[in-house]
């Protein structure tokens, strides 16, 4: 019998997740973010379950040119753009589109060969303060790219900081706008959040991960609430149970005493399966479809699953780490972290099934 821990990932999940992101942005045209092998889904599996997105945005140049070649004609942009003179010319030989977020890349152009090989995102920095040209130096930079012979296409773009929190994003919206009223060009502001709350920063091109991925970027409105679907469900078993008398501890650090006698089970999923390690002491975890919660510190390949009032689980029952029952921004929220980074955290070590 192998471990029992597993990811199941669900197409028909980032199907309905990419339907939801095109009914709340009908105007636009949807560019599906797949950095970080989509968001640890599996980047050519995510690929193929989002392949009626307008285009896909990632970092890596060889996983780009690994999706122009598998066949995927839509627009493929690289997020940080090209990181040398090799990178640019590789890029305009497979149509991939670069950021230009720093005049270091600017001079990367000429590297591009022939004439009108390359289209390129012009990277407006409007107040997160990573990536891009200030206003004010972006107007030189678009001179120079519209000048140049190896452009063709340009695209305006910004990135927000705020989209999901209650600081918003009118101040830096105002800022990319007031830049952007000088050119007609396509634009590209909004990521999930921004895509779910503000229909004015739809502009040509929305740019949603996380959504697609079927959790949440707000904390006050869970997936389910926004129609989305988890893709990801992580799934293992309890491979042990103890039995606690009171005065008992549990775990490295003796995280958790307990105060009457328990039955805990052990769960075989640790933090080198991607879970995180301060999940410790009360993160909700779901055994035989009921909830209930971690106890004591995640180890490496096991965690603690309180099972003091689910008499009927023992060893063999089914344990939902998150996904399908168990939102996996609860788990987040509960280990001080977004979902984001759970979803990312996989590690290679758990098999995936579809
Ligand atoms: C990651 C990323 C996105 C997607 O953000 P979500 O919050 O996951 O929707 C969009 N644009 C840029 C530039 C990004 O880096």
């Amino acid at each position: 019998m192998p471990r029992p821990i597993q990811a199941h990932i669900s197409q028909s999940a980032l199907e309905n997740n990419l339907r939801v992101a095109r009914r709340a942005a009908p105007s636009a045209r949807i560019m599906a973010v797949i950095k970080a092998d989509g968001y640890g889904h599996g980047l050519s599996r995510v690929a193929e379950a989002l392949s009626a997105a307008d285009g896909f945005a990632l970092l890596d140049i060889q996983d780009a040119v690994q999706l122009r070649e598998a066949g995927y004609r839509q627009t493929i942009l690289l997020l940080e753009g090209a990181f040398n003179a090799g990178g640019m010319a590789l890029a305009a030989g497979h149509d991939l589109a670069c950021v230009i977020h720093s005049a270091w890349q600017l001079a990367l152009l000429d590297a591009c060969p022939g004439r009108g090989s390359l289209d390129v995102w012009l990277k407006v920095n409007s107040g997160m303060n990573r990536l891009g040209f200030a206003p004010q130096q972006a107007a030189q930079a678009m001179e120079q790219l519209r000048g140049h012979r190896a452009v063709r296409g340009i695209t305006l773009m910004t990135h927000f900081a705020n989209a999901d929190e209650a600081r918003g994003i009118a101040e830096p919206l105002a800022r990319f706008n007031d830049f952007a009223a000088s050119y007609r060009v396509p634009r590209s502001l909004a990521n999930s959040a921004a895509l779910l709350r503000y229909p004015e920063t739809h502009g040509d091109w929305v740019r949603p991960g996380l959504m697609l991925y079927g959790a949440s970027p707000f904390a006050e409105a869970g997936a389910r609430q926004l129609g989305l679907q988890p893709a990801m469900t992580l799934r293992s078993r309890i491979i042990a149970v103890q039995e606690l008398s009171p005065g008992d501890e549990i775990g490295y650090g003796a995280l958790f005493r307990a105060e009457h006698a328990m039955r805990i089970g052990i769960v075989a999923c640790g933090y080198a399966d991607g879970y995180p390690r301060h999940a410790s002491n009360g993160t909700p975890v779901l055994v035989d479809g009921q909830v209930t919660q971690t106890l004591g510190r995640v180890s490496m390949d096991m965690l603690y699953a309180d099972l003091s009032k689910l008499p009927q689980a023992g060893v063999g029952s089914a344990v939902t780490l998150w996904g399908e029952g168990m939102p996996v921004e609860e788990v987040a929220r509960a280990a001080g972290t977004a979902s984001y980074e759970l979803l990312c955290a996989l590690t290679a070590r758990v098999p995936v099934v579809v």
